[in-house]
Parts: structure tokens; sequence; C-alpha cells
């Protein structure tokens, strides 16, 4: 394994994860990890429902900011241990996110969307009456709208998102089918001189590619884009570090030759 950063994170310091965050870290440096990112959610505006009630994806940033302070102690001879956000990105609350995002000192900031027209994706009322492609594509001009908008993270997390709860997966899903409005929202990144990160949930939601596909990877980087962070998104210890082969791979067969770590919301290139 040549990947030793897992830089997407969750605990209970996140709305849906009970996971403890001193079993976390002790878990990636039993993988042998040099660097971890915990990427706590910060969904601000995220819609009600019975699962999700009135800001149940909104962290205390400073019990959590105390919590990883200590532990980063603790295990500083052993890993380092990064302060991220998972800021989630939605047109009306821009200047709310701006002021999260300026409020603490963090080591990494991920740009999510979560969100479009006020639905969570996750929902199936997201999906109902269109059918996945017409679903997909106003998922990709939402997050072009919110990169027009709003600039201050590091990296695009999960590109594709959406693939994940249509009814056809990623079956039926390519590239190709939205190289225009793709292709807009990776130059976009570039301008921004931001980057876009592996995400390898995708192998727990059943789909054939990581998020986002391969083939974005290569389009970013033959756009010029050479920002890629990789994450596995665990929400559980278990799923810590999985797929970092997987990641490594398939960056390799995009072009990569390195992948990114960022201290203090700046890029270190790591040799694959
Ligand atoms: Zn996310
Ligand atoms: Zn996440």
């Amino acid at each position: 394994m040549s990947i030793t950063s897992d830089f997407h994170l969750h605990t209970s310091f996140s709305g849906d994860s009970e996971a403890d965050m001193e079993e976390m870290i002790q878990k990636a440096i039993s993988l042998g990890l040099k660097d971890i990112a915990f990427t706590e959610h910060m969904d601000l505006n995220f819609p009600v429902t019975p699962d999700t009630p009135e800001g149940f994806f909104e962290c205390n940033v400073d019990s959590y900011l105390y919590h990883l302070l200590i532990l980063r102690n603790k295990y500083v001879n052993d890993i380092n241990i990064r302060f991220g956000i998972e800021l989630g990105l939605q047109p009306d609350i821009v200047r709310a996110n701006v002021k999260v995002a300026k409020e603490h000192d963090y080591d990494f900031v991920i740009g999510s969307i979560h969100v479009v027209d006020g639905i969570d994706v996750y929902e199936p009322e997201y999906f109902e009456g269109r059918s996945d492609e017409e679903a997909y594509r106003r998922y990709f001009e939402a997050v072009y709208e919110n990169l027009r908008s709003y600039s201050n993270f590091d990296v695009v997390g999960h590109l594709d998102y959406v693939v994940r709860k249509g009814r056809t997966l990623d079956r039926d899903y390519s590239y190709d089918k939205y190289k225009d409005i793709m292709d807009r929202i990776l130059t976009r990144i570039i301008d921004l001189e931001k980057g876009i990160e592996v995400n390898t949930a995708a192998i727990k939601y059943g789909l054939k590619e990581l998020n986002p596909c391969t083939d974005i990877l290569r389009r970013y980087k033959e756009l010029g884009g050479e920002l890629i962070t990789v994450g596995s998104d665990a929400h559980k210890v278990e799923d810590l570090g999985r797929g970092l082969d997987r990641a490594e791979a398939v960056l390799r067969e995009a072009g990569f030759e390195y992948y990114t770590v960022y201290d203090a919301r700046i890029p270190v290139q790591v040799k694959l």
C-alpha cells in the first residue's frame, strides 16, 4: 500500500456517526497510515426530516477541536492528525459558510453538495418524477452553481455523489453523458486552484467505480488539475482506510503520480 493517508473521516462529532475518535486513530495507526484528517459534517440549513432533526449535521467545533488537540498530542509520534471539516454547500448559505470556514484554523476543508433545491439527495423524493439521468444532471448543475458562488474550500467532496442513490446507481452512468456540465465544473475547480477527492465509500454503496468515476479524474488531470485527496468517508472504525489500494490503482490509471495531503490549508504532494 503506498497511499498512507485517509482524508475523509467522521466521528461522533458528526450527527450521523457514533465512532470514537481515539479508536479511529488507533485503527489508522494499525493500518500504517501516516496522515489522517477528521472532516466532521457541517451542513447548515439541512432539510429537517424525522431522521435529520434541526441542526442534525451541525458540528460543535469547539468541542471537536478540544478532543482532537488532546489526541493529536497523545499520538504525536505515531501519526499526523489534521483538523478538517466537511462543509455542505448550498447557494443560500454562502455567507454563513464563509463565516464557518474562517472561524477556525482548519487544516483542510471539503466542500460537498448533499442538498439540491432544498432536498437531501439521499432521500427518494430527490429522484421522484424524473429519470436518473435528469436527477444526475440537476445535481451537476447545482454543483456548478455552488462553485460559482463559494470558494473557501480545498477539495470538492465525492463529486458524483448523486449516483450513490439513483435507481440505476452508476450502471448507465458515464462522464461522457455529462461532459458539457462536468467540464465546466472541473474548469471552475482548476481556475480556483482547488482539488477533488477520490472517495472510496462508493464500494460500500455497490457502485462499479469510486466517486468520482475514473474518467472524471482523468479529465481533471487533462485539464491541468493536480490536487487529489483520498478518503474513505468512514463513519465507523471498520471502514477507515477501506479501498485505499483501489484508489491508488484508479489514480495511476487516470495518469496521476501524486496524491495530496493538506496541512494548514496548504497542499503537499505525496508520490504514489
Ligand atoms: Zn459527504
Ligand atoms: Zn463525509
